[in-house]
């Protein structure tokens, strides 16, 4: 009996999200009184027995070049031979895209039950029982999963990173790995200096900017605070920014720690995807936009004068 956690690697690194997925399951772990191990893919993996700091004993590592590229049929067949031969019970993986594509595959293939989307611990005083959103973060559902292995997708920023003492053992896991049926010719990374799913602090900007010429501000403003940059729907579909920046219920649903969101109205299909971030701030001159109910702090105003003014005041306070 353990709990497993998929922690998905990025350029050598573990992502924030399968920090945080790490942290929860190894909290999940000591709820149930068992132990909490790690799976990691690929060959460039860093430093895996530094992982013990997020409450994990052992890290199976699947160490194989055909995994540095993500491929969901091949990393679920691996994730549940690995859970299949740690025993595990319970697994956790992070919501985020790879997770998205996993999560269902591995509950189809070891008959277990499924809560994507996760917000808080289970509840195992009777049952296992798992809150997450629906409805757009609009309300909650509490899961009761009953099957003997239980599948949890945390959402991102749902439950902190908490680092401590400790290292892990590294144990080489030793898997088939199939060759993927899908073979990947060619990759392009996004542009931007920070990833927009990963990122603690986004800007982002709508149609109120009037035109592409005028994203040198909202760009300048996202540098200063080291963040990443997304846009409203309308204005991706204008082609004003790529696609890959647009946030909302047909695009990134994001939970950064901070969103400003610069003449964006938001419509309830953009909050959809912004509406888990822990704080916003809205720049606009209607002040009856209907963002400011669900900002933080609010600036009424035109971002033209507003926008260039905090990013200097930004520069000062960071030096
Ligand atoms: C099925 C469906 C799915 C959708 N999915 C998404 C989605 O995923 N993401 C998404 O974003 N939208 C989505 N939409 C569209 C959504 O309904 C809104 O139309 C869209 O979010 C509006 O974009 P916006 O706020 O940039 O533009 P607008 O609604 O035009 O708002 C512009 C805002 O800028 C303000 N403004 C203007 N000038 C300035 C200035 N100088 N300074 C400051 N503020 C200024 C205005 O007061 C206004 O509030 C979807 C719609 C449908 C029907």
């Amino acid at each position: 009996m353990s709990v497993l956690i998929f922690a998905d690697i990025a350029e050598g690194q573990v992502k924030k999200s399968s920090l945080e997925a790490l942290s929860y399951g190894s909290k999940v772990a000591a709820q149930l009184g068992t132990t909490a191990e790690a799976v990691v893919l690929g060959d460039n993996a860093g430093d895996l027995a530094s992982l013990g700091k997020y409450g994990v004993k052992k890290v199976h590592h699947v160490s194989s070049s055909t995994l540095d590229n993500f491929d969901a049929q091949v990393y679920t067949k691996v994730i549940a031979e690995v859970a299949l031969s740690a025993g595990a019970d319970v697994i956790v993986l992070s919501n985020n895209l790879n997770g998205k594509a996993i999560a269902p595959r591995l509950s189809a293939r070891l008959k277990a039950g499924l809560v994507s989307g996760a917000v808080a611990l289970p509840d195992t005083a009777s049952g296992f029982v798992v809150r997450k959103n629906v409805f757009s973060g609009k309300a909650y559902a509490n899961i009761s999963v009953s099957t003997p292995v239980k599948i949890i997708s945390l959402n991102s920023n749902a439950y902190p990173v908490t680092e401590g003492e400790g290292t892990a053992e590294v144990v080489p896991a030793n898997v088939t790995v199939d060759a993927p049926k899908v073979k990947v010719t060619g990759s392009t990374k996004a542009s931007g200096e920070v990833s927009l799913t990963e990122a603690e602090i986004v800007v982002s900007a709508g149609r109120g900017l009037k035109g592409p010429e005028n994203w040198g501000m909202v760009e300048d403003l996202a540098h200063v605070l080291h963040a990443a940059t997304a846009c409203s729907r309308p204005v991706a579909d204008a082609d004003w920014r790529p696609h890959h920046e647009h946030v909302g219920q047909t695009g990134f649903a994001i939970a950064p720690n901070l969103y400003v969101a610069i003449g964006i109205s938001g419509a309830i299909q953009h909050l959809a995807g912004v509406n888990r971030s822990k704080v916003i701030v809205v720049i606009n001159k209607d002040p009856e936009a209907p963002f400011f109910k669900a900002a933080d702090y609010g600036i009424v105003g035109d971002a033209f004068e507003i926008v260039p003014k905090m990013t200097e005041a930004i520069k000062k306070i960071k030096g």
